[in-house]
């Protein structure tokens, strides 16, 4: 194999190569019903929640995320940390529209982490902690979208049969095309290089719970299934 050492810790995101495709199905193979799917329908699932994602952005690229949450009515709020504990560090943001005024907190503390992950790694250029707030706030107005527009993306796409016994079937959704439209909108909205779900993978690599070699070999595994589908489109 070619490359040293050097090149491994390097880290050349670029080379990497991560279109959209290979990070959206990283986020699809997170989903609980993942192992249910036919791997001949993974190219469905892709490309039609990175569709449906984009194609909301469309309307609203270059737009000012906050003014967008003013207009729509929607308190941004700014907690430290959400909770204590193991808990702490998970939630980043959240969106709330049970109360009278729907609102999105976001937690600092979250985010710092990200942004330190962000810069160290030039996941994403040089990132502010205001750019890395504004990505949290989009994902979370794409799921203000989805639940104003009475379906979320899950919801439009075929649902997967997770149980069978005798007559009796169970069918769930695919969650994980929720969250992959929500990165695509946001990359398109805010004009990234990368899905934003790119930040979880630095972060995780940033604390040592992957290592970069580790992450590379899962980029080459993703690749391997991405290349093995004939329904996906590489016109990225
Ligand atoms: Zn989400």
């Amino acid at each position: 194999m070619a490359g040293g050492q050097n090149e491994v810790q390097a880290f050349d995101l670029c080379a990497l190569g991560l279109d959209d495709d290979i990070l959206a199905l990283a986020e699809l193979e997170r989903d609980p019903v993942f192992h249910k799917l036919d791997s001949g329908r993974y190219g469905y699932y892709l490309e039609q929640s990175l569709g449906a994602g984009r194609r909301a952005a469309l309307p609203l690229q270059g737009q000012d995320i906050r003014v967008l949450l003013e207009e729509a009515g929607i308190e941004f709020r700014l907690a430290e940390s959400a909770g204590a504990g193991t808990m702490k560090v998970a939630l980043r943001a959240q969106l709330d529209w049970s109360g009278k005024v729907p609102h999105i907190t976001v937690y600092r503390e979250s985010l710092r982490q990200l942004q330190t992950a962000a810069e160290t790694r030039g996941a994403l250029g040089p990132v502010t902690f205001d750019r890395i707030v504004d990505i949290h706030l989009a994902h979370e107005y794409y799921h203000w979208l989805e639940y104003r527009s009475g379906q979320f993306t899950n919801e439009l796409l075929e649902s997967v049969e997770c149980l069978r016994i005798g007559p009796f079937r169970r069918k769930a959704t695919v969650l994980q095309t929720s969250e992959i439209a929500a990165h695509a909108f946001c990359k398109q909205m805010l004009g990234l290089p990368y899905l934003p779900s790119l930040l979880d993978h630095m972060y995780l690599i940033q604390t040592g719970e992957i290592k970069m070699e580790q992450f590379a070999e899962n980029v080459k595994k993703w690749k391997e299934i991405l290349a093995s589908m004939d329904s996906v489109c590489y016109n990225r």
